[in-house]
């Protein structure tokens, strides 16, 4: 056990996750390319969990951030601040949510707490529907609506929480049936399941769940819902953490695919938007947002120095159609490891879409989740330098491939190879 890992040990909680049975020390970043502290170089399939969306150590947003830096960090939203402005305006903008208002946060569990404040205070109901398997962050509400069972069991939330089918198709009853079928079976389902409580506020859901192992209901499901929750006034929350700013490829937002009848009534973002500065955030329309009765603020949220490292990486990503490449490398190595999960006998289904790609993995000959094989194929992939990630709480049979959105087609190929050789070696 190395030092660091030791005093690690000593001094944070047991429940903080590591990857790696010799957890590594990252020490810098280039392009899609991270070091350790013994000097080993990895091509990073996990964008520091999400959040390296265009490239580490990108130019455009270090020279902004230092140059931003060196005149204040920080000076409280108390005062106007036109870095925060200027982002709103263009993340309202790109919402699609009509009279979109913005409330910057430092997390992706914070801009979900603010979601579920803002969903019950405006409906007058602390029911929530969630999905089956999602993941929402780790503050009280947010564990509370978490459908993943690695961490809702540690939770007494206040509010009410009904899961609803439709987040998993690997597994299960629902497993062979088409996505007609899959989508009319979870519709009736969420019908059985409100004719059955007090009117919930919301649902809120992930486009494709993250934590849950990039797994999701077929395109269209979360628009066959909006139908049931809009005959209700039951509010969408689009839980966009992982899948917005283009990660997806073929959707600038996860909730596209399910865009049928517009945007949701409220966004929330994090991770990808700050390449790395911590920035999250809900958009609503202004009537939903203004429901509260409060005089607030979030002390770190909309900060100057996150956010010129968001007006640039967002101007980055936009200028260079990263977009555009996610969907086109993004299909190259969907490609390409379907051909290997062929004829790896471990390999359930790839999945995902854009650079958002999941590999799950089973038993041979079953359809029995194996985390074990998950976790030999991370310790292989970096010893092979590559750094991929996998699903959390109880879904850590699948793989998560997740690179910055930059990626060369070199790069996917030199990463596919890797994983195809770990792969292999089950
Ligand atoms: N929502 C989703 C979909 C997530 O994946 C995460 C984190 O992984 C969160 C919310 C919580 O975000 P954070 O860790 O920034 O609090």
């Amino acid at each position: 056990m190395s030092d660091l890992y030791a005093r690690h040990r000593s001094v944070l909680p047991d429940w903080l996750a590591l990857y790696y049975e010799d957890p590594i020390e990252i020490t810098h970043g280039e392009g899609r390319h991270v070091w350790d502290s013994e000097g080993n170089k990895y091509l990073d399939f996990f964008g520091g969990i999400l959040t390296t969306m265009t490239a580490h150590a990108l130019p455009e947003v270090t020279k902004a951030v230092s140059e931003q830096a060196g005149r204040i960090l920080h000076s409280s939203t108390l005062y106007l601040n036109r870095q925060m402005v200027e982002l709103a305006e263009r993340i309202a903008q790109l919402s699609g949510i009509p009279d979109a208002r913005v409330f910057f946060t430092t997390s992706g569990t914070e801009a979900n707490d603010t979601a579920l404040l803002l969903a019950t205070t405006h409906r007058r109901s602390n029911t929530i529907l969630a999905m089956r398997n999602s993941y929402h962050g780790r503050s009280f509400s947010a564990v509370g609506i978490t459908g993943n069972r690695g961490w809702s069991p540690t939770s007494l939330s206040p509010l009410q929480t009904l899961y609803v089918h439709g987040g998993v198709r690997t597994r299960g009853p629902y497993a062979s049936l088409s996505d007609a079928d899959f989508i009319a079976a979870c519709v009736d389902d969420l019908r059985d399941l409100l004719g059955h409580t007090r009117p919930p506020a919301a649902l809120i859901a992930e486009p494709i769940q993250g934590v849950g192992g990039f797994t999701s209901g077929p395109d269209g499901l979360y628009a066959a819902f909006r139908e049931v929750l809009a005959e209700r006034g039951i509010l969408w929350i689009a839980d966009e953490v992982q899948t917005g700013w283009g990660r997806t490829g073929d959707h600038f937002w996860g909730w596209q695919a399910h865009g049928r009848n517009g945007p949701p009534d409220i966004l929330t973002f994090a991770k990808g938007i700050g390449n790395g500065s911590s920035i999250g955030g809900v958009v609503a329309r202004a009537e939903i947002m203004n429901c509260l009765d409060a005089n607030s603020i979030s002390t770190f949220g909309g900060t100057q120095i996150t956010m010129a490292a968001g007006l640039a990486n967002l101007n980055y990503l936009l200028e260079h159609d990263l977009q555009g490449n996610a969907r086109r490398v993004g299909g190259l190595l969907m490609e390409r490891l379907r051909g290997v999960a062929a004829q790896v006998p471990h390999v359930r289904e790839v999945r995902g879409r854009g650079l958002m790609l999941g590999v799950e993995l089973v038993k041979p000959g079953t359809d029995q989740a194996d985390p074990d094989a998950a976790a030999a194929v991370l310790e292989a992939t970096r010893a092979g330098g590559l750094l991929i990630g996998k699903g959390g709480g109880h879904n850590t049979s699948a793989l998560r491939i997740a690179p910055p959105l930059s990626l060369t087609v070199a790069e996917a190929e030199e990463g596919a190879a890797i994983l195809e050789s770990a792969l292999r070696s089950l």
